[in-house]
């Protein structure tokens, strides 16, 4: 086994020890939290590595990078979810090839990936990222917009809406993440209950919070730099 497969196969497996242990420790059940394994910006032979060994559920970021990982691996059968911003313009390469997208945050972005699935004959998985804390229109729709944005995507009928994610700001203590993540469990729960629908997931935490998130509700951690390492380059 090389040093590579050695050290990812042992984070994976220290993290997916640490999930269940606060898992257990929330009162939930094993079966409620999906890992997610960030591969962004890492080789394709990583993702490989982890699949060999039994993980099939990858989350990336950058439409071109995914789109040519899921290329070069087409040959296994990889859970792949669409995490990172995407701009509308982008909706066509990414409907259809992922099991769900998270970070649907704009109409138009949500009417372009609807109007792609439809055209393939699909239904996409989609989340609605919530602003829950930070400035600007990159990181999610607001708590405002949030009932009439639900809405019209319930009227898009090529999109499935699976639940809410969220990026809270980042903290040295993942205790100060926690009301963020409360925050949008009560938000899904208020939307569950505004339009008599089912928003089963909660997509949140990372590295430096899952364990908090799951205490909090998650049902999938994205979870990159303590499974892969630092990411090269930026982000
Ligand atoms: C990169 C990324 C992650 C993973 O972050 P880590 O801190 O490396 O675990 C999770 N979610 C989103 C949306 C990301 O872009």
């Amino acid at each position: 086994m090389s040093n590579r497969e050695k050290e990812l196969i042992e984070n994976i497996a220290e993290v997916k020890d640490e999930v269940l242990n606060a898992t257990a420790r929330a009162g939930r059940k094993p079966d409620e939290v999906k890992l997610l394994a960030v591969s962004k910006l890492h080789a394709a032979s990583d993702i490989e590595i982890l699949y060999r060994a039994g993980h099939r559920s990858f989350g990336e970021s950058y439409v071109q990078e995914a789109l040519a990982k899921q290329e070069e691996l087409s040959g296994l059968d990889i859970d792949w979810h669409f995490i990172g911003g995407l701009q509308s313009k982008k909706a066509k390469y990414v409907a259809g090839k992922f099991s769900a997208v998270h970070s649907v945050d704009s109409s138009k972005l949500a009417v372009l990936l609807n109007k792609k699935a439809e055209s393939l004959g699909v239904v996409q998985n989609v989340f609605i990222q919530v602003n829950t804390a930070c400035e600007g229109q990159k990181c999610g729709v607001g708590e405002e917009q949030l009932p009439a944005f639900v809405e019209e995507i319930m009227e898009l009928e090529n999109l499935n809406l699976k639940g809410l994610m969220a990026l809270p700001p980042f903290f040295d203590d993942a205790e100060g993440a926690r009301p963020y993540f409360a925050r949008l469990r009560m938000l899904a729960e208020g939307m569950e209950k505004l339009f008599g629908i089912k928003l089963p997931e909660l997509s949140m935490g990372m590295t430096g919070d899952y364990r908090v998130a799951i205490e909090e509700g998650s049902t999938m951690v994205r979870v990159g730099t303590k499974i892969f390492g630092q990411r090269p380059g930026y982000n």
